[in-house]
């Protein structure tokens, strides 16, 4: 099918279109109105309908293939396999569900889910889909002030969690950072149920605390049938990265979602039933919940769901799995490339790839080398596509499934259907309309189905934060900049609060990153834009050498500064040349493996970072403040 027409129409008969993707899930109820755009930039998908995420991602496949797999989880961190047929998760999302019954959990109640990446983490999220309560996931990584606050803000009846999560075979505890946590919440939960795994002994505390084996031992056969739930009702809440600021509590609908997912599946994902689907993200992020459990089990496909690291027991563990599974579609980040891009290039060789149509990657910017390496590595297509958490499904990305197309290096493609990208003037508000010129990326309102309904419990939050009104249009901003080629494929530049303005040269983080990263002994880069008296700001470097040796001497690192200066002078101009480039061997990231680039800049200037609960390596901060205070 031609693309530009099936975009085109998404756009001009939204209603259609969209009621048109709706047959490819199961309705309760069939909706009275598409949608519901009276209180903009608020917008009601599929009005009167009734649906559950839960039956449409389990029950429904039942008649057709109850002994396909489902979930087929995996850890190389307790040496442990275990695949479920559909027929299986469905018998164990139920026990689930009757244990939350019995813990006093109903329609609309929050479910917090603080654990490691274990099978007992999805069935808990699909047993809150199935009776209708409101699951907040939380980054097993996360510690206990993070956890607090996301307490306080879900007030969740009951927490889902575990003893321990495991990391390079070695146990995390978990238990005594929920037990902090929870002293440290306003917000009490009335009980915890606790997967015990047996991996950190701990306390159980007395009328709080439920263990999870002795409870389904009751349910080993109890039958919770699906609450049907109106199209808009909750599905559930989860927090952005905490990438620019403090983490926005992002709220999605169920049958808006389950449309979106269904329809990206098989547009943009290439699934089908009883094929297998591997994302390596974690069910802490947008990603986990969208690719690992949703989407996938939606499509009617097996899911892997990966407890360990890219490169335990060797590098070619994913790609073991991809033999073993005939993973199809595969799903990862360009940060989780980059560490693979040290191991030996012979892991890929190893394993029979031919299953897989394409390897999918978002989340950050995804660089030529990378991008290259790993295309050349795989010999499969790599398809960039980006998006957010508050958007819960792709916003530019190529349509495989519609129609093929080629990728561009560096642009993660085009709008997707559904979403109507603008690309806008900073200070005017005018829309760019030429080809390469630059503009913030934003989205003309109302958002698609699946997209963030609110900020959880704060409408004028939601409606402050994001949207902005001209001419009676609302935008959608996505805080990111970007460019338009005459092609229709976009390129991101980085995020609005990466423009450095030298005096008064407005330059993007990015493009100085990627000038820097093509140096030779430059593996990673960040730039950031300092305070300067004289021309307001100017660039400062952050670099990670690949190979280090002599850069002990000063004289050394002085001449490979002065080196990745030229570069940067013959690429982009004098202008953009940072004032300095400083050596570190790591840098300030999230949980997710994204550049805490803010945090960075405060350090850099000398300021307070701010909100760190989602850095993964405080001791990358610390060089940088070392190097900062040194200079
Ligand atoms: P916060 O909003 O809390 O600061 P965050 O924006 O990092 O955190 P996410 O929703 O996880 O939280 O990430 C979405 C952002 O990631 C996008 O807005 C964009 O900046 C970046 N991004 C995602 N995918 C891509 C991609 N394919 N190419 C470039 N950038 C991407
Ligand atoms: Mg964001």
């Amino acid at each position: 099918m031609d693309f530009q027409a099936f975009h085109r129409r998404s756009i001009e008969e939204p209603e259609a279109f969209w009621a048109e993707q709706a047959k490819l899930i199961d309705w309760q109820k069939p909706f009275e109105q598409v949608r519901d755009y009276s209180r903009p930039p608020l917008v009601d998908w599929f009005v009167g309908g009734q649906t559950n995420l839960c039956h449409n991602a389990v029950d429904r496949h039942l008649k057709t293939q109850a002994d396909a797999k489902a979930l087929i989880w995996v850890s190389t961190e307790v040496d442990k396999e275990v695949v479920y047929s559909f027929r299986e998760l469905h018998a164990e999302v139920q026990r689930m569900a009757a244990m939350l019954l019995e813990l006093g959990v109903g329609k609309g109640d929050r479910v917090l889910i603080y654990m490691p990446m274990i099978a007992e983490a999805c069935f808990a999220m699909l047993a809150c889909a199935r009776i209708g309560a409101i699951h907040s996931v939380v980054f097993g990584g996360f510690a206990s002030h993070s956890l607090a606050s996301r307490i306080d803000n879900a007030t969740p009846k009951v927490i889902v969690s575990a003893d321990a999560g495991s990391r390079s075979g070695k146990s995390v505890p978990y238990k005594g950072l929920l037990d902090e946590a929870i002293q440290l919440a306003t917000h009490k939960p009335a009980k915890v149920l606790m997967v015990n795994r047996g991996l950190a002994p701990y306390t159980p505390v007395a009328g709080r605390d439920e263990d999870y084996a002795a409870l389904r031992a009751k349910h080993m056969d109890t039958q919770v049938p699906c609450t049907w739930v109106e199209a808009t009702h909750p599905s559930y809440t989860l927090y952005t990265s905490g990438t620019t600021g403090t983490p926005k509590g992002v709220q999605r609908d169920t049958g808006g979602y389950a449309v979106a997912l269904a329809a990206s599946m098989k547009h943009i994902f290439l699934g089908k039933p009883g094929e297998t689907y591997f994302s390596t993200s974690d069910i802490g992020w947008v990603v986990g919940h969208s690719y690992i459990i949703y989407g996938p089990l939606i499509a009617g496909m097996a899911t892997i769901m990966y407890e360990g690291l890219p490169t335990r027991p060797d590098g070619g563990i994913w790609w073991s799995l991809v033999e073993k599974y005939k993973v199809t579609s595969m799903f990862s980040a360009p940060t989780a490339v980059r560490v693979l891009k040290k191991q030996d290039p012979a892991y890929l060789k190893k394993y029979d790839l031919s299953s897989l149509r394409a390897l999918f990657l978002a989340g950050e910017p995804l660089d030529e080398p990378t991008a290259k390496w790993i295309a050349d590595a795989l010999g499969r297509p790599i398809i960039d596509n980006y998006w957010q958490t508050e958007t819960g499904w792709p916003i530019l990305t190529i349509c495989n499934g519609i129609e093929p197309a080629p990728s561009k290096f560096g642009s993660p493609g085009k709008a997707v259907y559904g979403y109507d990208v603008k690309l806008v003037n900073e200070s005017t508000g005018e829309e760019m309309k030429g080809a390469d010129e630059k503009g913030v990326v934003m989205i003309e309102g109302p958002l698609p189905p699946g997209c963030m309904q609110t900020v959880w419990q704060d409408d004028a939050r939601f409606v402050k934060t994001y949207w902005t009104q001209a001419n009676g249009r609302w935008l959608y901003s996505t805080f990111d900049w970007g460019i338009r080629d005459q092609d229709g494929y976009y390129f991101i530049l980085g995020r609005t609060d990466d423009v450095i303005n030298v005096a008064g040269h407005r330059l993007g983080t990015r493009e100085i990153e990627e000038s820097i990263s093509s140096h030779p002994n430059v593996a990673e880069v960040a730039v950031v834009g300092v305070a300067d008296n004289l021309k307001g700001q100017v660039a400062m470097a952050f670099a990670i050498p690949k190979d280090a040796s002599g850069l002990d001497d000063p004289a050394a690192r002085l001449k490979l500064e002065g080196e990745i200066m030229k570069v940067v002078d013959g690429q982009l101009g004098a202008v953009a040349r940072p004032s300095r480039v400083l050596f570190v061997t790591a840098l300030p990231k999230t949980r997710s493996g994204k550049l805490l680039r803010r945090a960075l800049q405060a350090v850099a200037e000398g300021r307070d970072p701010g909100d760190l609960t989602t850095i993964e390596d405080p001791s990358a901060l610390q060089q940088v403040k070392a190097l900062v205070a040194a200079k």
